[in-house]
């Protein structure tokens, strides 16, 4: 393992070395000294070769050799002649004839000497030849009259001018030698040269390749990565819509146009509880489905849609035509809620939309997208609190109840402070025995002598916090008031208090609960905590925490709108709990629709297989409580028994219709 480490550290080192553009420049330099030394020495050898050439020749080499015949004829002649005593004139012609011959060819032999460079050796053959000739020319003026003496002469001379040719003769032999010799050393640097230029060339090659090839690589990935920042800047990456900042440029541009859009918000009813249920891979999958599902809307309105952030996104169209903008938003809410399938199991969403058009703006001033934007914001808080899924047209008395609820809730702290926060009761009844057996405190504010809902302010009041005080407060009255009847009339009613699920984050509620209990001096068994589905939970094994402390104080925990939305099967997880409220929309349709039948039915099977005791809320007809009976409910509640009363006036008509129920075991 360690050897093949290093042997790849080795081989990456190497690597490093030959892209390094240093060592490239290094290795050129080198092989252009090789290449230059080499030529260096083949041009040395071909000048040697050329001098040497200069002064060879193969003529002159023949012409040594002829020379010296024509000598030896010569002297044969003489020598004949000088044997014989006489001179004939044959032999004379023969000899004029040699003569003639041995002047051309030294002759010859000087003229292609002198065009060459000089070599002593020739000068000293070609000084011979001459001597020699001179002699023979001697002998000829004078007749052969010494013929002997001319003999000698002649002899003596032609072998002192075949000596000086002899010696010239290896002078030519050894240059003709060094001539092969130089050619193959020339043709051998020449391969040298022609090797290392080749060599050279192909490790230059390689180098510049990888070197190439690196930075070819080095320059698409630095693209690549600023093409990435630059997506990353503009889009978002899960979805591949436009981010914030890209809706917020494009939407600029298009307001300082002057064009005439309409500004769509998006967002996902229960996302939260889509991530809590079935993880955050489904919640991916879900914003993937819904960008898939806005994209086609906006490109057939010139439009665009972006996610703005979490579960948030807008939809910009190019049209402020209401009808037609309706009909989108109804398609968008449709199409959103259809359900995909993640790992086998059907998820669905559902989507509140917000709208508003440029003309909502009215005057020039507010002509941004931070204006725009605040608008359609209305519109859609409108559409969340109206309960969600549904699509809401911005309207300016929008805006005032907005900014009214919004005023409101500023003055609830003094409401609660000075008792102005009341809560109703409404009655929960035994539909054996038709007796009321609890009521449910249900929050209710007294403000100027009008009575406001729980609906206009609890779920903003769960957005600035104040929820916490308000629930605390009906747990500390309703407790209180409910002990303070029980012992005054000898009854049992168990008392079902609101909390949002906000309070499920820290054990200190329990607290505040143990505290309550001890105040009132009611027995903890009529207690029960409805958790509502108003807020997200946020953590599930905290509130699993929170229950079994509240069930180690004795009190009960209720699962309320059981079935409403996402997050009742998850929930469930916190199986701890005693009972499930099974929702009103469960109930409604129960005398008319086989479905709903079905549906109500299953839930309270769920229930029982759980454990969990089962209230069904929502009951407004005898019609719905004998079906509800029928299915083997037991609890419920509804306008059909009482609608939520002022406590005094609830707790009177309880006892007026019910038997005393101080011998009823606890509910
Ligand atoms: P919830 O806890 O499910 O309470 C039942 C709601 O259904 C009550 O509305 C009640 O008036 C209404 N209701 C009861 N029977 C019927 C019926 O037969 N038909 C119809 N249509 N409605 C029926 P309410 O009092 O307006 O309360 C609304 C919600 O506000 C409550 O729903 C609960 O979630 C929340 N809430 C109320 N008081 C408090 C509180 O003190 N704290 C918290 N956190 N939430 C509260
Ligand atoms: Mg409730
Ligand atoms: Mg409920």
């Amino acid at each position: 393992m360690e050897a093949s480490s290093s042997k790849q550290g080795k081989f990456e080192r190497i690597s490093a070395l030959f892209l390094r553009r240093r060592t490239v420049a290094v290795c050129v330099f080198a092989i252009l000294t090789t290449c230059l030394v080499a030529g260096y020495y083949v041009q040395a050898a071909v000048t040697n070769l050329r001098s040497t050439h200069q002064s060879f020749n193969d003529r002159q080499l023949r012409n040594g050799y002829i020379a010296i015949s024509d000598l030896h004829r010569l002297v044969l002649i003489i020598q004949e002649a000088s044997l014989r005593g006489v001179m004939t004139d044959e032999a004379v012609a023969d000899f004029r004839a040699a003569s003639d011959f041995l002047f051309v060819r030294t002759d010859t032999f000087r003229q292609i000497q002198s065009g060459r460079s000089f070599l002593k050796e020739a000068d000293d053959a070609i000084d011979a030849l001459l001597r020699a000739q001179s002699v023979a020319d001697e002998a000829i003026a004078t007749d052969f009259r010494d013929l002997d003496g001319a003999a000698a002469a002649l002899i003596a001379q032609t072998q002192t001018a075949r000596e000086a040719l002899v010696v010239y003769l290896d002078k030519m032999r050894q240059l003709q030698d060094g001539l092969l010799l130089g050619q193959t050393s020339a043709v051998e640097n020449q391969r040298t040269v022609v090797w290392v230029t080749l060599l050279g060339l192909s490790v230059l090659g390689i180098a510049a390749t990888a070197l190439l090839r690196k930075e070819v690589m080095a320059k698409q990935a630095r693209r690549e990565a600023e093409e990435r920042v630059r997506h990353l800047a503009f889009f978002d990456p899960l979805t591949g819509l436009p981010n914030r900042v890209q809706f917020q440029d494009r939407l600029t541009g298009l307001l300082v146009q002057r064009r005439r859009l309409a500004l769509l918000l998006v967002d996902l009813d229960g996302f939260k509880q889509i991530n809590d249920t079935y993880g955050h891979a489904a919640g991916d999958d879900i914003l993937r489905h819904v960008a898939a599902t806005l994209t086609p809307y906006c490109s057939s309105h010139d439009g665009f849609a972006a996610r703005l952030g979490g579960d948030e996104f807008a939809v910009v169209c190019m049209t402020q035509d209401v009808p037609s903008l309706m009909q989108i938003c109804d398609a968008i809410i449709t199409a959103i809620a259809r359900p995909i399938v993640f790992e086998g199991e059907s998820v669905a969403v559902a989507a509140s939309i917000g709208l508003a058009t440029k003309a909502h703006l009215g005057g020039e001033v507010d002509l941004t997208v931070d204006g725009l934007t605040r608008v359609a914001d209305f519109a859609l808080y409108a559409s969340k609190s109206d309960g969600k899924g549904k699509f809401t047209i911005y309207d300016e008395v929008l805006e005032r109840q907005f900014l009214e609820r919004r005023a409101m809730v500023e003055e609830l702290p003094q409401a609660i402070a000075d008792g102005s926060l009341e809560y109703y009761l409404q009655p929960k009844v035994d539909l054996v025995t038709e007796e009321v057996f609890g009521f449910e405190a249900l929050a209710r504010w007294r403000r100027n002598d009008v009575i406001v809902p729980p609906s206009v302010f609890i779920s903003t009041a769960e957005e600035s916090g104040i929820i916490a005080d308000i629930d605390c407060t009906i747990l500390s009255n309703a407790t209180r008031d409910i002990a303070d009847f029980n012992r005054r009339n000898g009854t049992r009613f168990s008392v079902s208090v609101n909390f949002s699920t906000l309070h499920f984050n820290s054990l200190k509620f329990v607290e505040t609960v143990a505290q309550a209990l001890i105040e009132s001096g009611l027995e903890s068994d009529l207690l029960v905590i409805e958790i509502t589905e108003t807020a997200e939970m946020q953590d599930w094994d905290k509130a699993k925490q929170i229950v079994s402390a509240i069930h180690s104080i004795g009190a009960k925990v209720s699962i309320d709108d059981f079935g409403a939305g996402f997050s009742s099967l998850a929930y469930l997880r916190t199986t701890v709990a005693d009972e499930i409220k099974i929702d009103r929309s469960l109930v409604q349709d129960i005398e008319t629709s086989d479905a709903a039948r079905f549906l109500l039915d299953a839930v309270l099977d769920i229930a029982r297989n759980l454990g969990l005791d089962a209230t069904v809320e929502g009951i407004e007809t005898r019609q719905q409580a004998d079906i509800v009976l029928a299915m083997g409910a037991r609890k419920a509640q509804g306008f059909f028994f009482d609608a939520p009363m002022p406590r005094d006036d609830a707790l009177a008509s309880a006892m007026a219709s019910a038997r005393p129920l101080l011998e009823r075991p606890a509910s």
